[in-house]
């Protein structure tokens, strides 16, 4: 029988699920099931696949006796998140979202921000010959795949269904050091990274070698979500649990 439920599939989801089970906590981690061999916390009951939308999450949360539920999927999830505060808001329950800080630019940083990839394809469409590292998982990379004229290393952790013409495909799972992004950067001659504005720190050092190195970044800006109850930290959300 669950109590907390644990809407998954970051590193601080992952953190927080063992912190939560090592204070002895009932709780399912759940994942959408795209990754084939995802890293689950020890000791933590996992389950994989979609709810069935808002009432399939409303009628899990009624069979598995869920008394709270924490948000804690990436920040670009924002279907998972939107289903997760209606759903809450349907069963009345506590709903907890664990929300990284966004990057902001600093001095040296040459970013450009964008509320929609389709810009940034309409942008690089009027370009030519950009050495690109496209690191925004492996959905959307087939936006990309009109670009002929550019050449595109595309970082993901499983392939995605498909690539821009001219690709080299970078089959890896962060997090990686600044040092390893530098040096990436500077062997492959990357000369725009383009990011998800997601936060945190694990996908932030390419963001520290391209303001060493000089090299321009584009950053999707993350999807407006629903109010709910908000944590920052992982110590922030066992906080909250432990008041509930
Ligand atoms: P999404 O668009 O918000 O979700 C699509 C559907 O996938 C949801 O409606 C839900 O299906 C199911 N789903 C998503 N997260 C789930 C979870 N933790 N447990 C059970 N079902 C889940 O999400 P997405 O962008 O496809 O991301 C899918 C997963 O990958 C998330 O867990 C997210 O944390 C992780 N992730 C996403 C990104 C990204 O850039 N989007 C990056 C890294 C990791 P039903 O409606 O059927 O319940």
């Amino acid at each position: 029988m669950s109590r907390l439920l644990i809407l998954g599939g970051t590193q601080d989801a992952r953190a927080l699920a063992s912190a939560l089970a090592d204070q002895g906590h009932d709780l399912t981690y759940s994942l959408a099931g795209a990754t084939q061999d995802p890293r689950v916390p020890d000791g933590v009951h996992m389950r994989r696949g979609g709810f069935g939308g808002v009432d399939g999450l409303v009628g899990w949360c009624l069979l598995n006796d869920v008394r709270a539920l924490i948000d804690a999927t990436h920040p670009f999830a924002a279907r998972m998140s939107r289903n997760a505060v209606k759903a809450a808001l349907m069963l009345n329950l506590p709903c907890l979202r664990l929300e990284r800080e966004i990057w902001r630019a600093e001095p040296g940083d040459a970013w450009t921000l964008y509320a929609r990839l389709d810009d940034m394809v309409l942008s690089l469409a009027d370009m030519s010959g950009r050495r690109v590292l496209l690191a925004i998982g492996r959905q959307d990379v087939f936006r990309f795949v009109p670009l002929k004229q550019h050449h595109f290393l595309v970082r993901s952790v499983e392939p995605p269904p498909r690539y821009p013409p001219d690709s080299q495909a970078l089959l890896a799972r962060g997090p990686f050091s600044p040092e390893d992004e530098e040096a990436l950067l500077r062997d492959q001659g990357v000369d725009l990274v383009i990011a998800k504005n997601a936060g945190g720190q694990s996908g932030y050092s390419k963001l520290q070698a391209a303001r060493t190195l000089g090299r321009e970044v584009w950053l999707l800006e993350p999807p407006a979500l629903p109010p709910t109850s908000l944590a920052a930290s992982r110590d922030q959300a066992l906080a909250w649990v432990a008041q509930l």
